[in-house]
């Protein structure tokens, strides 16, 4: 794997408080954001404004998947950018024809439809599940409890999450949620309207919590049983993050099944995105092939999606990826991560209560009412102890209330992986 020098620090110029007002002026408040601001990165380390430097296990919430500044996303930008950056989408172009065709051959047979982000990747599932069951008139889409779609109306409505949709009421119609890895209860709440089931392969914001192999098969036999389209959010669990390029297919991995043909068990959409542009803004889904011609010419469209330039980025990060193995590095690195957080959940079982996750998509359940917790009692325990790294030097990112998500470059090192552990026990010794 190839060695990023992190770049010197710039010059210590303390220019936080002047950004900070900038954003309490004329940014929408509408992220609790944390007292940091950052200049540049390099690899896996982000450098603040005043020059300190941050080993980032945050990833951009799972999107800096080559991590930052890599030469290789800096090189396709400008390679691109100098020939051709948009066209629209009333024309053909090479990269989005390559990048399609990529992705068709690391998931199997069907066709890809580029935009702009997850939540917009998720819209265009939904409005398959419509299409496909309109004749019909079947339009529901059931979801799962915790799941977390987008902030868009339709995403929000079809977030399992209450604290998403509060004060935006009333919801799109068509969207329900059940239980989580129950497929007993998915089963009871088909309705003759359902048109479509809509899963995470691994719940994200909801505090990483993978599907179990039984639920993922059960949900693809109910599908065809019942006629519904099986669609799954691929957005934060995919892109080789659980250590295979889709979540399902680590998930199925020493299942009782041919585990390399997984064909007949393919899901009938996936929605893709954050990894996808390793952090240039990129969205996209697939659309398994019975079904790949059913979002027929002026039904659907986006003027940005799929634009040579995210395309040539998106199979830029495709081509490391592949080149430097990094999928066994997810798997490998994240094992490691796992494991150094398991053995502190052993040691101080006061503070962490379970560790999860697959590759590098690992959550961090924090036992609850950690009284020696500084900071303000009203924000929830996975901000305050995310702020406690900070200045040691590390950035997480928090879910939920109690749970605290690492989501890294997939070209994390194992002495980076053992710095942010030694950051993380540092901390957790003081609790
Ligand atoms: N779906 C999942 C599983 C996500 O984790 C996210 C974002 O965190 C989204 C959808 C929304 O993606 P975006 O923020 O790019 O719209």
């Amino acid at each position: 794997m190839k060695e990023i020098a992190p770049s010197p620090p710039p010059i210590v110029r303390n220019q936080f408080e002047t950004i900070r007002e900038l954003f309490s002026k004329n940014v929408v408040p509408s992220y609790g954001r944390f007292e940091l601001a950052f200049s540049h990165g390099a690899g896996s380390y982000l450098y603040d404004v005043n020059g300190r430097r941050y080993l980032d296990l945050g990833g951009g919430i799972a999107v800096c998947a080559l991590g930052h500044a890599h030469p290789a996303i800096t090189e396709a930008l400008v390679e691109q950018s100098r020939k051709l950056v948009h066209t629209s989408n009333y024309y053909y172009h090479e990269p989005q024809g390559r990048l399609a065709q990529a992705l068709v051959h690391l998931i199997g047979p069907g066709k890809m439809f580029f935009c702009n982000s997850g939540a917009e990747a998720n819209e265009g599932l939904f409005k398959l599940a419509r299409k496909f069951g309109h004749d019909e008139g079947r339009f529901e889409i059931l979801t799962t409890e915790n799941s977390f779609h987008g902030r868009t109306l339709a995403g929000i409505s079809a977030t399992g999450q209450d604290k998403v949709k509060k004060g935006f009421e009333p919801m799109v119609p068509g969207f329900r949620q059940v239980p989580y890895n129950d497929l007993a209860a998915m089963r009871a709440a088909i309705s003759p309207a359902t048109a479509a089931i809509l899963i995470e392969g691994i719940q994200g914001e909801g505090g990483v919590t993978p599907a179990t192999p039984e639920y993922l098969l059960g949900l693809r036999a109910l599908c065809d049983e019942k006629k519904l389209l099986l669609l799954m959010d691929s957005v934060q669990c995919g892109h080789f993050r659980s250590g295979r390029f889709q979540s399902f297919q680590r998930i199925l991995e020493g299942s009782e099944l041919e585990t390399r043909n997984l064909e007949p068990f393919l899901p009938d959409g996936i929605a893709m995105a954050k990894s996808l542009g390793g952090g240039f803004p990129m969205g996209a889904f697939w659309i398994r092939a019975p079904y790949a011609d059913l979002l027929s010419a002026g039904t659907h469209g986006t003027t940005y999606g799929g634009s040579p330039l995210a395309c040539a980025v998106g199979l830029k990060v495709l081509e490391v990826i592949a080149k430097e193995n990094l999928e066994a590095n997810a798997r490998s690195t994240g094992e490691f991560l796992k494991s150094g957080l398991q053995l502190l959940a052993v040691r101080h079982p006061n503070v962490i209560q379970i560790v999860r996750g697959l590759g590098l998509m690992i959550g961090v359940e924090l036992a609850p009412n950690l009284a020696k917790l500084p900071g303000d009692p009203a924000k929830a325990q996975a901000s305050r102890f995310a702020n406690l790294l900070h200045p040691e030097g590390l950035l997480v990112i928090p879910a939920g209330t109690n749970i605290f998500r690492l989501l890294p470059a997939l070209n994390l090192s194992r002495a980076e992986g053992e710095e942010g552990l030694a950051i993380i026990e540092s901390v957790v010794k003081k609790l």
